[in-house]
């Protein structure tokens, strides 16, 4: 059977800057083997979600692998708590949270607790597993200040404001149903607000915690949730489209999206998920995984950290080393593959943030209706066969390739 590799340069798309000569980072960059990719391919311009909607990475990830997000997606809670190997189940609900530092009176004065790098795993162990009116509480830490919470019971709720006031010297916030009526909500909120309280009470004495004020450093004396969502009851990838895949990642939340739906997910030396990470050593674990699985997902994050910072010549680099990425895998990847290039959503550098600006892709393998495009960039493409398709088209696209897609009819 054929295999193929969803490759996505996380926020790769952009808008022509004047610095350039008024061409986008794509066009002005030599990139030889991605234009390989184009010339040999079929290309077109692709909306993650619809036309001028800004895509989250999450909410985009999945509508490229075929799940409405407008259907599955309740927030990033269960995806960044999945990230982490946390079992998230259908009713749970999940939440991203910051250790903080908060003074006597509530006010936080450290969002990342001085960005505390270690201990945070025995802080973990002292607030996991404790129950509030029936409710599980389900609680592991992340990288640095960052960890996740499940609250698990029949009957919650995840319309609920967030405790983390992102700002410092405020106050913590006191959770709240969104809609006063809604009591699945209102319950959750209420078990928030206890969870928040003890994780004080409990943390505030903790060994670390005298350890770090008796070296000078903020305690993590707190843990603010934010972000809930209930976890969505998701077919996997698998029974979905009768692929085994993997998934190479530089982050927690597309990892966790991939987890959730029953992806393996590849452990890489050196991705870091910045300018710095080693794509070489990410091609091959692609190509390293493409000998057991049918599919792979990779996700490179660097050009989405360049657009968020407004530094063009990042994003130029990172598209660089995307290209000598793609020749290693060209030269690498069995021959059945095929490969699937583009981005999750624009980040344009002058934006700083996602914007909803369409992005290339294109479609290279055997049997594909090579077109006349010759670069891989925001304009060249829209000339291709591919014209313009929606996030949720792709996996359709990509299955009939491989030969696997059901006959819709006689
Ligand atoms: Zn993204
Ligand atoms: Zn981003």
């Amino acid at each position: 059977m054929a295999k193929a590799l969803l490759l996505i340069a996380d926020g790769l798309g952009d808008r022509p800057i004047k610095e350039l000569g008024d061409k986008t980072p794509l066009e002005a960059t030599e990139k030889p083997n991605l234009d390989k990719l184009a010339t040999e391919g079929e290309c077109g311009i692709m909306d993650p979600i619809a036309p001028g909607v800004r895509a989250g990475s999450d909410t985009s990830h999945l509508a490229i692998l075929g799940y409405d997000p407008y259907k599955y997606y309740t927030g990033r809670g269960p995806f960044e708590a999945a990230g982490i190997g946390m079992d998230v189940k259908k009713g749970d609900i999940a939440f991203r949270c910051n250790f903080t530092t908060v003074d006597d009176n509530m006010i936080v004065t450290d969002r990342r607790a001085g960005r505390i790098s270690s201990g945070t795993d025995q802080l973990a162990a002292a607030v996991n597993g404790m129950e509030i009116d029936g409710v599980q509480v389900i609680f592991k830490e992340s990288v640095a200040h960052r960890a996740a919470l499940i609250l698990r019971a029949p009957g919650l709720g995840a319309a609920i404001s967030d405790t983390d006031p992102h700002h410092e010297g405020t106050k913590v916030l006191k959770c709240e149903p969104l809609d006063g009526n809604d009591e699945a909500s209102a319950k959750t909120a209420k078990v928030v607000n206890e969870f928040v309280r003890r994780s004080y009470e409990i943390l505030k004495l903790h060994p670390i915690n005298r350890e770090r004020i008796a070296q000078g450093l903020n305690p993590a004396n707190i843990i603010l949730p934010r972000g809930a969502g209930m976890g969505p009851h998701m077919e996997s990838f698998e029974a979905e489209y009768g692929l085994k895949a993997a998934c190479v990642a530089e982050t927690g939340l597309i990892n966790g999206v991939a987890r959730y739906v029953g992806m393996k997910i590849a452990e890489v030396p050196g991705a870091t998920g910045g300018a710095d990470s080693n794509l070489i050593n990410m091609a091959k674990a692609i190509v390293d995984e493409l000998a057991s699985v049918d599919f792979v997902l990779c996700n490179v994050k660097g050009a989405d950290v360049g657009g968020h910072d407004g530094a063009v010549q990042v994003k130029i680099d990172m598209i660089k080393k995307l290209d000598e990425m793609v020749a290693y895998l060209i030269a690498n990847l069995p021959t059945d593959t095929y490969v699937v290039l583009t981005a999750d959503h624009s980040t344009p550098c002058a934006i700083k943030d996602h914007s909803g600006d369409p992005v290339p892709i294109v479609f290279w393998g055997q049997g594909v209706r090579m077109d006349a495009v010759k670069h891989f960039d925001e304009r060249s493409v829209i000339s291709g066969g591919v014209h313009r398709i929606r996030g949720i088209d792709i996996m359709k696209i990509i299955t009939q390739l491989m030969n696997v897609a059901e006959k819709f009819g006689a």
